[in-house]
């Protein structure tokens, strides 16, 4: 696809951020190139509208950036999934372990049904610990992950996640591989 470089050289890397020795991927910049951001929005759009997804379930935060705008083209809801003590309602909750500690996503009770087809969307994916989270807490409920969507996919980590038994065994799609 000849939209993928611009996507691609549209994400900042920048060395050393938020600690020394990581290469933070930057998504900020993909939102200030309109047509880069909207060509994203728009693959992932074309390729999930006719899979008969209900729900796009964003993880906190910059799944939020890409999520809603895929779930409205395709007539699907937004279901936010989101870091402890911020949701009002009453959650659910699953813990995941992080290269240093651990966190947490949490989801309104009653926002997925059991049996809903549902797109997890974040912004980039490495361990895959927080996808994991998050197909754990929505099978949890009895909903169906159809799919896991990233705009970036470390290299160095997507041969497993992107194999049979990665990913609790949920397809992986990303946009790009970083430069
Ligand atoms: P994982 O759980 O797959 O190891 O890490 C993915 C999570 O960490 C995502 O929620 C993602 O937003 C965040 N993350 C880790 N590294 C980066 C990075 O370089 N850039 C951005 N934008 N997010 C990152």
């Amino acid at each position: 696809d000849p939209r993928l470089k611009a996507i691609s050289e549209a994400i900042r890397v920048v060395p050393h951020f938020p600690k020394p020795g990581i290469m933070f991927h930057d998504i900020t910049t993909l939102l200030l190139d309109h047509v880069a951001f909207k060509d994203a929005v728009d693959i992932f759009v074309d390729r999930y509208r006719d899979m008969g997804i209900s729900v796009v379930a964003g993880v906190e935060a910059r799944g939020f950036m890409f999520g809603p705008s895929i779930a409205l083209a395709i007539g699907a809801k937004f279901v936010p999934l989101r870091k402890p003590r911020k949701l009002p309602g009453e959650v659910i909750s699953e813990a995941y372990v992080l290269e240093y500690g651990k966190d947490c996503l949490e989801m309104h009770v009653g926002a997925v049904h059991p049996g809903e087809r549902v797109l997890v969307i974040d912004d980039l994916v490495a361990t895959g610990g927080t996808l994991s989270a998050a197909i754990r807490l929505l099978e949890r409920v009895g909903a169906q992950v159809v799919e896991c969507a990233c705009v970036v996919g470390l290299r160095e980590y997507l041969y497993v996640l992107q194999g049979q038994h990665g990913l609790n065994e949920k397809p992986l799609y990303i946009l790009v591989e970083p430069r």
